[in-house]
């Protein structure tokens, strides 16, 4: 069997490692002109290191990024509004939540990946006939194979020509991100700590990924559609976040405008069908979600496993797309609605919304809090 992989980034360059693992040829496909250190940072939840560890490349993404040994969200004022403790979820599920680079996780992926991955190849459409599948480059190039997988990402061609059309949805939160070149001091370096304002959406982050590499992001309840210059916008990130910790205002004295990354957020409304023919979906293609739960990459990783599960062990195409599908769909869809409520709820406006808000975090009980953890983090792949 030969699968055509068209999208080199989390999704399908994971496809890659795990396809490879069961023996199974394949070839990745990206429209990027070039392999170049893109992005922000990025968390990996447990899940996701324990698939990676499964695919031997768990070890290599742990000396690139920075394990976060506490993870908080606090109100801007101080108070803890919840807590999970990294060894905590070292113990239940075998490993803690790494922060990284995004472009050192995609070299690692690259490097695991055995066969060397095309970039300047954005895929336009595709063809199928009972014999395989064909997919056309916009440079007039094609590549045959049996099974072609579409992890070319929330806005995916082949998702909207051969499976389903997507309903986006805005989640009414903009998002900033950046790499800082700067040191957090020793406390918050050595923890993961979101911070809630007074309401309106707005949320920040700083975790040390790296020596001298702070990666920041800031959310904020606004229109979508916002072409807010760089300056512009540090400046209003500046004055957002001016009651927010002391060690943020440094990390924004370090922040240089153009390191800034701008995205409104966006999800696809569930998707019942995931494949048609010879082309399967994952990741984001399949089912893109909020970043309020850190779970979106966490998910094509999933979906990549379970994939390259099937595919190696079922009689036919189909049947393996049925159960890669029936195996994902209900989970996926679960932490994608939870992370749509999560964006609704951190959007209330105003600081009685927000202080309801805080009262309704911190009276969960540890019970619930830890049922809810073990839904997220805990996952049985096999
Ligand atoms: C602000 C923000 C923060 C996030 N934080 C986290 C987090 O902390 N933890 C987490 O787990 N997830 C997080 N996510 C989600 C995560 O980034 C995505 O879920 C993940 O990148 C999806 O991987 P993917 O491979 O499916 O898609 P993508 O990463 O979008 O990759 C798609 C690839 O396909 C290529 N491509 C696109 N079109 C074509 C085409 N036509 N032909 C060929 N190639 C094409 C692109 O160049 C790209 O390389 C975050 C998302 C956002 C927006």
């Amino acid at each position: 069997m030969k699968v055509i992989i068209a999208g080199g980034g989390i999704g399908g360059l994971t496809t890659a490692i795990a396809l490879q693992q069961r023996g199974i040829t394949c070839e990745v496909y990206d429209a990027a002109p070039a392999n170049k250190a893109l992005g922000a940072g990025i968390m990996l939840a447990p899940n996701a290191m324990t698939v990676f560890d499964k695919l031997g490349v768990g070890h290599a993404l742990r000396a690139h990024g920075a394990v976060a040994r506490q993870f908080y969200i606090r109100y801007y004022k101080g108070d803890v509004l919840q807590h999970i403790d990294g060894s905590l979820l070292q113990q239940k599920f075998g490993s803690a939540s790494y922060g990284i680079h995004r472009a050192a996780l995609q070299q690692q992926l690259i490097e695991a990946v055995q066969t060397p991955v095309h970039w300047g190849k954005r895929c336009t459409r595709a063809e199928q006939t009972a014999e395989g599948v064909t997919v056309h480059f916009e440079d007039g190039t094609t590549a045959s194979g049996n099974v072609l997988v579409g992890a070319d990402g929330i806005h995916s061609v082949l998702r909207e020509q051969h499976v389903a059309k997507a309903r986006y949805r805005y989640s009414g939160q903009t998002c900033w991100r950046a790499i800082v070149p700067v040191n957090l001091p020793e406390r918050e370096a050595a923890e993961a700590s979101e911070v809630w304002g007074n309401g309106n959406g707005l949320r920040a982050m700083c975790m040390q990924v790296g020596p001298q590499q702070v990666y920041f992001w800031m959310t904020k309840r606004m229109p979508a559609g916002l072409k807010i210059p760089p300056e512009e916008a540090l400046a209003f990130i500046k004055k957002e976040l001016r009651h927010f910790p002391g060690y943020m205002h440094n990390v924004m004295e370090h922040l240089q405008p153009e390191a800034l990354i701008h995205s409104d957020l966006y999800d696809i409304a569930p998707m019942r069908q995931w494949y048609n023919g010879r082309i399967v979906l994952l990741g984001d293609a399949a089912h893109a979600t909020t970043p309020n739960l850190g779970q979106g990459a966490g998910q094509a990783i999933e979906d990549a496993y379970v994939l390259a599960k099937w595919l190696a062990t079922e009689k036919n195409i189909t049947s393996a797309f049925e159960k890669y599908q029936r195996q994902r769909r209900k989970r996926v869809h679960m932490l994608v609605r939870t992370s749509w409520q999560l964006a609704r709820i951190t959007n209330w406006k105003g600081p009685l919304l927000a202080a309801l808000r805080n009262t309704l975090l911190k009276s969960v009980p540890a019970g619930i809090a830890e049922k809810q953890i073990d839904l997220v983090y805990g996952v049985q792949l096999d």
